[in-house]
């Protein structure tokens, strides 16, 4: 395994809608659990192939609690089939735009249809902060981060204080 480096917004990488993987074969299994390494170094609790300039429908989330046993999950071809009509409000932070947080009203809970490590469709169920983690990561898939979520304003305000902390600290 191997911890690979994030891209930052604005990466064209970032913007782009990445392209499904045809199956969860040795090399995409290795991809995501160099991407669960990645993930873990950082601290996240999700990452979306595209921050790591692979443009594929690949993602892993792990939610655990402090204290309690990591649980990675891994993710190929991820698709929102049913999501609730019900919406919450979380606060969200995203590695490709770091040290900068929102507030992001989404569904409280979806279903996720997707491919595991081992090829096998699976689905499932997620509410709370899982939910909010697999919309985020799926939405990199797309192209979207976050920041669009927000106005115009705010927006720009927080890619301007990304890249003065990109310069300050390269
Ligand atoms: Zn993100």
């Amino acid at each position: 395994m191997a911890v690979l480096p994030i891209l930052v917004a604005p990466h064209p990488v970032l913007k782009q809608k990445a392209k499904p993987v045809a199956a969860v074969d040795a090399r995409v299994a290795k991809l995501m659990d160099d991407m669960v390494e990645t993930m873990y170094a950082a601290k996240g609790i999700g990452l979306a192939a595209p921050q790591i300039g692979r443009s594929e429908r690949v993602i892993v989330v792990d939610v655990h609690e402090k204290g309690e046993t990591p649980n990675p999950i891994r993710l190929a071809n991820p698709e929102i089939v049913w999501s609730s009509e019900e919406k919450g409000i979380c606060e969200e932070g995203c590695l490709s735009v770091p040290e900068q947080y929102a507030e992001v009203t989404r569904p409280l809970s979806v279903r996720v249809r997707y491919l595991d490590e081992k090829n096998e469709p699976r689905e499932i169920e997620a509410d709370g902060m899982l939910a909010t983690c697999l919309q985020h990561e799926i939405d990199h898939l797309n192209g979207v981060l976050f920041v669009d979520y927000l106005s115009l304003l705010k927006r720009n305000m927080i890619l301007r204080k990304v890249q003065k902390q990109q310069k300050a600290s390269a």
